[in-house]
C-alpha cells in the first residue's frame, strides 16, 4: 500500500513538472491538495522527501515566468507552498537556488492593488523567509520596501494581506544585514509611526496581531547597537512607555505587552553598575593574589550584546537544569583512588586533634572542656540542655535558669515524637499564617499598618525612641579598653541597663559572652560595631510563615516602574546616601532619608542610593579581594516612618534566578519589637521579585567576563514601628561571634559526667581567626578496660557546614546538629553512646565575618580547593582534609561524612552524593562497566531522612559525581578517603513544597529540627547495618518500647519501617530468645506476626524498586 501511494505520488510530482497541459497541471493541484488537507504532518514530511517541494516550486517558476501569468494555476500553487514550506526545513535555501524568490517578488508588485493575489504572494514569502539566509537574499531585492508599501496606516480593508506583509517583513527582519539596512532607511521611526497608529485606532483590539507583528519588526532591529540608538532617537522608550501604561490590565493585549516589555528592556540604555569599581570595597594581603584590576574608560562597545535575547519570562518555572555534559565518564577517574596529597609524616600532628583516642580517662577528666582559652566574661551556668526538638518558644523559665537539675526529657519532647508525619500538632498552627510575632504586614496583598503600635505603652518610651541609637552596638577591639572614653563606658552602662531592664534569658545565647567574643573576631575593615540581633540574640517564631504569593504581573510593574526612571525623571532624587567608597560623611540625619549601616559582622552594604522619596537602589560589597559573588546581604536601616511602604532594589546582584521568585521572602529583625520581647527574625516583604536589569560588568581586560549581567532582587517593605531600627538580610544571619559563643555556652552546659565536649582549634584562618573543631561523644562507662575499649572502638562520624559565608541556613542546621548531640534526649545519648563526633561547624570564618557570600579572603571558593589545600591558602580545607587523612590513616574513617550547605535555587532538604554507576548510566557511557561493583549503601541515609525529616525530600537527591565538583568536599572526601557515604547536604533559603511544611517557609527553628534529625538518622542508618551490635538494637528498641504511650500507631509504623529488616531478621533469628520481649512486635502487637514480617519484606521490596527504577535505560 505504501509503496502503491509512494509511486503514485511520484509519478504525480513528475507529472506537474513536466505537463504543459494547464488542466492537468490543474487536476494534480486539486490532487496534492486534497492528499495533504487531510492526514497528518507525516503526510507532508514524506511528500517534502520524494521531492516534493522541489517540484512545485519549479511549477511556480515555470508558470510565473509565462508572458501572462496563469493565476488560476498560481494561487492554488500558492496555497500548496505555503503548507509543504512550513514543514520545510531547507525550504528557503531551495526556492533561492531555483530562483523562486525573485519570480514571487515580481508578482507580488505586479498585483499589489489585487489582494487576493498579493495574499498568496506573501504567504509563499512568508515560509521563504524562515530561512536568514533567504530573508538576506530577499532584503537585497528589495522585499522590504515592497512590504513598507503593503504595511499601511490603520484601515479595515485588506487588513489579512497587511496583517501577513508585517509578518513577513518581521521575518525578514531576523537577519542583521536586513536590519542593518532597515536602520540606514530610517524604518525605526516609520515602523513606531505606523505601531501608534493602529494602536490609537484599532480600539476593539480587533488587529493586535499586525500590532504584534509591528513590534516584533522593531524587537529584532533593536537587537543591532544602531536600532537600540535609532529607538532611542525616535523616542521609542516614551512611546512604547505611554502604550504600554494603559493597557496593562488588558489581558486580551498580551501578545502586545509581553513584546513592548522586551524591546523596553533591551534598548534600556546599558550601563556599568554606579560604582567606581566592581572590587571590593575591602582588600586583604593574602599570599598569591593576583592584585584587582584597575578600572579603565568605558566605551558603549562594552556593553554590546548583539546575541541577547532578552525574554520578559514572569519567571514561572524554578526547574533547575541538569547539565549531563558536566558528568565525569571517566572510570578511571570515578574509581581510582588518588595517593596522598602530602607527606604522610605530616599526619602526626592531627593525633593531637584525637585525643579521645589516646588520652587516658584521668587526665580528661582533669582537664575539662575546651583547649580554646576561656573568657572572663562571666555568664549564667546553663544546666538545662535543651534540644533543637524542645518545643518552640525558647525562653527558660526561671527554675530552669536558677540550676535546676537536668531532667530527662519529656518523651513528648523528644526528637522521636517529631518524625515526619507522625504528629499532626508540629505544624498544627503552621499554615494559618505567620504567627503573632511576624509582623502583619508581610503579606503581599496586605500592606496593612503598624500593628504593634498599642504595645508601646507598655515599654518605657525613653528606650524604644533610642531604638534608631541602640542601632549597631560598639564593641572595642580587645586593645582598647572601656574606661578610656566616656562615651564607650556611657554606652556600656546603657547596655546593662537595657539588658536588666528587656532582655529575657534565652537558650543557648548570651549577650555578654557575644560581646566578649566579638571583641576577638578580627575583620579585615576592622569592626568595631555589633549588630543588635547577633547581640540581643533571636528566639524563632512561634509557627513558621507560609510562603509568599506572588503577585500576577508584579515584575511587570517594577520593570516599568524601572523604564520611568528614564522617561519621566521629574520625581527622580538620585541622591548617595550611604557609601563605604565615599571618605566623606554622606548621612545627614537631618534629612528625611533613611539611614543605612552594615560595618559589623557579616554586614555588607555598600551603597545606598536614594531614587525616589520612598524607594532606594542599594548595592551589596563583593566577597573580598573580588569583583564577584553579590547575593547575601545584612544592613541596617533606621529613620524609617510608620505605615509607608518602602522599595528596595538591590541592583548588583548576579546569580541568574532565585528562590525571591517562588515565595522567599527576606528577612527583618526589629529592634524595638526586640525591646517589646520579641526578638525575632521574620520573613518580611511583599511585592518581591528578581530580574535582570541594565547593568553591565565593565569589560577589564583579558579574563574578565565581559558583558555580564546583574540581577535585581525588589522588595517593599513596611515597618513595624516609626523611628526603629531595623536590620534586612538574606537569609537569618549567624555569625562567627555567634558561633564561638554558643559553642562556649554548649561546653559548659553539657553534663561532664556522661558527655565528651571538646573544643579546640583545628587551625588560624588567613585572618587571624581560630577556625574550631568539636568532638562529641558520650563519656566511657568507667574507667574499667573494657569501657575505655568501648569509648575509643566507637566509629567515627564527621560534619562540617559554612565553608560557603552567605548559607546562614547551613549553620543553623548545624546548630540543631550541636545542641541535639549534646541534650539529653534518649536518641543523642544513644548516638554519643556509640559514635565520636568530629564537627567542624563553619570551614570559612573569615567569609562569614566579612560579609562574603562564596569566598575565603582569597576571594577564591574553598569548596573548590578539596583537592590540593595549601596549608598557607586554604589553611582550613587543608587541616580538615588532613584530620580526615588522618583518621584513615589510623583505620578509622568515618561511616558518614557530611558537609551542611544551603540552596539558593530549590525548595527543601535534601542530599548529593557519589555514585559510579549512577553517574555513569546518566551519561549512558556504560560501556565496559558491566562488572563494575558497586556498594548502593550511599542511598540508605537520604531513604531514611526522607522517612524521618519533615524537611527532607529523597526526591531531589542525587547522586551524580560532576567534573565541576571534582573538588568539592563530597567528592573529594569519597574518592580520596573511600568515604561511601559522603554527602553535602542543601537547605533551601526558601521552605519547603512537600512533606509536612509544604507551602511554609523556613524558619531557624525548622533548620535546627533539620539538624537534630540528621543525627537520628545517624543512629538509624546503624540500627540497619549489619554490623550493628545487639545491645544496640535492644536499646532502641527499648527506647521505642518506652515512647509507645506517647506515640500513635502511625509514628510506631514509620519508625519500625525504618529499621532494616536485615538486622530484625537477624534478630529474630539468631539473637532473639523468646525470653527477650521483642519491642517492634510488641508495638503492633494488634497485628498478626506474619503480617509485619510481610510488611518489612515489601518494604524492602520497594526499597530496591525504587532503586533500579532509578536506572534508566
Ligand atoms: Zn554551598
Amino acid at each position: 500500500m505504501a509503496e502503491q501511494e509512494a509511486s503514485g505520488l511520484q509519478v504525480l510530482l513528475q507529472t506537474l513538472q513536466s505537463s504543459l497541459d494547464r488542466e492537468s497541471i490543474l487536476a494534480i493541484l486539486q490532487l496534492l491538495g486534497d492528499l495533504l488537507s487531510v492526514g497528518t504532518d507525516r503526510r507532508i514530511r514524506y511528500m517534502i522527501s520524494k521531492g516534493g517541494s522541489e517540484a512545485l516550486l519549479r511549477t511556480l517558476v515555470d508558470t510565473a515566468r509565462t508572458a501572462s501569468p496563469d493565476y488560476v494555476i498560481l494561487l492554488p500553487l500558492f496555497r500548496l507552498l505555503a503548507k509543504v514550506g512550513l514543514r520545510d526545513k531547507k525550504f528557503g535555501q531551495k526556492a533561492l537556488e531555483l530562483e523562486a524568490l525573485d519570480v514571487t517578488l515580481i508578482l507580488a508588485r505586479k498585483n499589489l492593488c489585487h489582494s487576493q493575489n498579493l495574499l498568496h504572494c506573501l504567504w509563499a514569502l512568508r515560509v521563504f523567509a524562515s530561512s536568514v539566509t533567504t530573508g538576506a537574499m530577499l532584503g537585497i531585492n528589495g522585499a522590504m520596501e515592497l512590504l513598507l508599501k503593503v504595511i499601511t496606516p490603520y484601515t479595515q480593508k485588506h487588513t489579512q494581506v497587511i496583517r501577513t506583509a508585517a509578518e513577513v517583513l518581521a521575518a525578514l527582519l531576523k537577519s542583521k544585514s536586513n536590519s542593518r539596512r532597515a536602520v540606514n532607511r530610517s524604518y525605526v521611526p516609520r515602523l513606531l509611526r505606523l505601531h501608534q497608529d493602529w494602536h490609537s485606532h484599532d480600539t476593539a483590539h480587533s488587529f493586535v496581531p499586525i500590532r504584534r507583528a509591528l513590534l516584533l519588526c522593531l524587537k529584532h532591529i533593536a537587537k543591532l547597537r544602531s536600532g537600540r540608538e535609532a529607538f532611542l532617537a525616535a523616542q521609542g522608550m516614551e512611546i512604547l512607555f505611554s502604550i504600554i501604561q494603559n493597557c496593562l490590565d488588558d489581558q486580551s493585549l498580551e501578545p502586545v505587552i509581553s513584546i513592548v516589555l522586551q524591546i523596553l528592556r533591551q534598548c534600556y540604555p546599558k550601563s556599568p553598575l554606579p560604582l567606581l569599581t566592581t572590587s571590593s570595597t575591602y582588600s586583604f594581603p593574602v599570599p598569591g593574589i593576583v592584585t584587582s584590576e584597575a578600572p579603565r574608560v568605558l566605551t558603549e562597545e562594552d556593553y554590546e550584546d548583539d546575541s541577547e535575547e532578552e525574554e520578559d519570562k514572569d519567571s514561572d518555572s524554578e526547574d533547575v537544569k541538569e547539565e549531563d555534559d558536566d558528568l565525569e565518564t571517566d572510570v578511571n577517574k570515578l574509581s581510582s583512588k588518588p595517593g596522598l596529597d602530602r607527606p604522610e609524616e605530616e599526619l602526626m600532628q592531627y593525633k593531637a586533634m584525637c585525643l579521645e583516642l589516646s588520652c587516658s580517662f584521668e587526665e580528661l577528666e582533669s582537664k575539662p572542656g575546651d583547649d580554646l582559652n576561656s573568657d572572663e566574661t562571666e555568664y549564667a551556668n546553663h544546666h538545662h540542655i535543651p534540644t533543637a526538638a524542645s518545643p518552640k518558644g525558647l525562653f527558660l523559665n526561671k527554675d530552669q535558669i536558677s540550676g535546676g537539675q537536668e531532667k530527662e526529657v519529656l518523651v513528648q519532647n523528644s526528637l522521636l515524637s517529631r518524625v515526619k508525619m507522625g504528629r499532626s500538632s508540629i505544624h498544627l498552627t503552621s499554615k494559618r499564617g505567620p504567627g503573632m510575632n511576624s509582623y502583619r504586614n508581610v503579606h503581599s496583598n496586605d500592606p496593612g499598618i503598624d500593628s504593634s503600635g498599642s504595645d508601646v505603652s507598655d515599654i518605657q518610651a525613653s528606650f524604644l525612641e533610642d531604638a534608631g541609637d541602640m542601632d549597631a552596638i560598639s564593641c572595642p577591639r580587645i586593645s582598647a579598653s572601656f574606661s578610656n572614653s566616656t562615651k564607650t563606658r556611657e554606652t556600656a552602662e546603657f547596655i546593662d541597663q537595657l539588658l536588666q531592664t528587656h532582655l529575657k534569658p534565652m537558650v543557648f545565647h548570651d549577650p555578654y559572652l557575644y560581646m566578649a567574643k566579638a571583641r576577638r573576631t578580627r575583620s579585615v575593615a576592622d569592626f568595631t560595631m555589633m549588630a543588635f540581633p547577633d547581640f540581643w540574640g533571636h528566639c524563632p517564631p512561634l509557627s513558621a510563615q507560609p510562603m509568599l504569593q506572588r503577585k500576577c504581573g508584579v515584575q511587570r510593574i517594577k520593570i516599568l516602574e524601572d523604564v520611568r526612571r528614564l522617561i519621566q525623571p521629574s520625581d527622580i532624587i538620585n541622591k548617595v546616601v550611604f557609601s563605604l567608597d565615599e571618605p566623606w560623611p554622606l548621612q545627614d540625619t537631618a534629612s528625611d532619608c533613611l539611614q543605612f549601616f552594615s560595618a559589623f559582622e557579616s554586614g555588607n552594604l555598600r551603597k545606598a542610593i536614594q531614587v525616589r522619596e520612598f524607594e532606594y537602589d542599594l548595592l551589596v560589597n563583593a566577597d573580598v579581594n573580588s569583583t564577584q559573588h553579590q547575593q547575601w546581604f545584612y544592613f541596617k536601616v533606621s529613620g524609617m516612618r510608620a505605615a509607608v511602604p518602602y522599595r528596595f532594589n538591590i541592583i548588583n546582584c548576579e546569580k541568574p534566578n532565585s528562590q525571591f521568585n517562588y515565595g522567599m521572602q527576606l528577612t527583618l529583625y526589629s529592634v524595638k519589637e526586640a525591646l517589646l520581647g520579641r526578638p525575632t527574625w521574620v520573613r518580611t516583604g511583599y511585592d518581591i521579585c528578581y530580574y535582570k536589569n541594565h547593568y553591565r560588568q565593565r569589560t577589564a581586560g583579558a579574563g574578565a567576563a565581559s558583558g555580564k549581567c546583574y540581577y535585581t532582587l525588589t522588595f517593599a517593605v513596611i515597618f513595624p514601628h516609626a523611628e526603629d531600627a531595623c536590620y534586612l538580610a538574606y537569609h537569618y544571619p549567624y555569625t562567627y561571634s555567634a558561633l564561638m559563643t554558643h559553642l562556649d555556652i554548649l561546653g559548659k552546659s553539657v553534663n561532664r559526667k556522661q558527655v565528651y565536649f571538646r573544643q579546640e582549634v583545628l587551625c588560624q584562618t588567613l585572618g587571624g581567626n581560630s577556625c574550631p573543631l568539636v568532638t562529641i561523644t558520650a563519656m566511657p562507662e568507667s574507667d574499667r578496660a573494657d569501657h575505655l575499649e568501648q569509648f575509643r572502638q566507637r566509629p567515627y562520624q564527621v560534619i562540617t557546614a559554612r565553608v560557603h559565608p552567605g548559607e546562614s541556613n547551613a549553620s543553623w542546621v548545624m546548630k540543631g546538629t550541636l545542641e541535639f548531640l549534646v541534650s539529653s534526649d534518649p536518641v543523642a545519648r544513644l548516638l554519643r553512646e556509640n559514635f565520636i563526633f568530629k564537627i567542624i561547624p563553619m570551614l570559612n570564618p573569615d567569609g562569614v565575618i566579612n560579609g562574603n557570600h562564596r569566598c575565603s579572603l582569597r576571594g577564591e571558593d574553598l569548596n573548590r580547593q578539596w583537592l590540593s589545600p595549601s596549608a598557607h591558602l586554604q589553611p582550613t580545607i587543608y587541616h580538615a582534609k588532613g584530620l580526615l587523612h588522618y583518621l584513615g590513616s589510623i583505620g578509622r574513617r568515618p561511616t558518614v561524612f557530611c558537609d551542611f550547605h544551603g540552596h539558593s535555587q530549590k525548595k527543601n532538604v535534601f542530599l548529593y552524593g557519589c555514585s559510579i554507576k549512577e553517574t555513569l548510566w546518566q551519561a549512558e557511557a556504560t560501556v565496559g562497566t558491566s562488572n563494575l561493583s558497586e556498594d548502593v549503601s550511599y542511598r540508605t541515609l537520604p531513604k531514611i531522612l526522607d522517612k524521618l525529616a519533615p524537611a527532607f525530600t529523597m526526591s531531589s537527591c542525587s547522586f551524580l559525581v560532576e567534573k565541576s565538583r571534582a573538588s568539592t568536599a563530597r567528592v573529594v572526601v569519597w574518592r580520596e578517603m573511600g568515604v561511601s557515604r559522603s554527602y553535602t547536604m542543601e537547605s533551601s533559603y526558601c521552605g519547603c513544597n512537600q512533606g509536612p511544611y509544604q507551602g511554609l517557609q523556613f524558619g531557624t527553628g525548622e533548620l535546627e529540627e533539620m539538624g537534630a534529625m540528621f543525627c537520628l538518622g545517624l543512629l538509624v542508618l546503624e540500627l540497619k547495618s549489619g554490623s550493628c551490635s545487639h545491645q544496640l538494637l535492644t536499646r532502641a528498641a527499648a527506647l521505642l518500647n518506652a515512647e509507645e504511650e506517647s506515640l500513635d500507631f502511625y509514628l510506631q509504623r514509620q519508625l519500625l519501617i525504618c529499621l532494616l529488616p536485615k538486622s530484625l531478621m537477624a534478630l529474630l533469628h539468631s539473637k532473639w530468645t523468646p525470653k527477650d520481649p521483642l519491642p517492634w512486635v510488641g508495638v503492633v502487637t494488634a497485628e498478626p506476626r506474619k503480617e509485619i514480617n510481610f510488611r518489612l519484606l515489601s518494604f524492602e521490596m520497594d526499597f530496591k524498586e525504587e532503586y533500579f527504577g532509578n536506572w534508566k535505560t
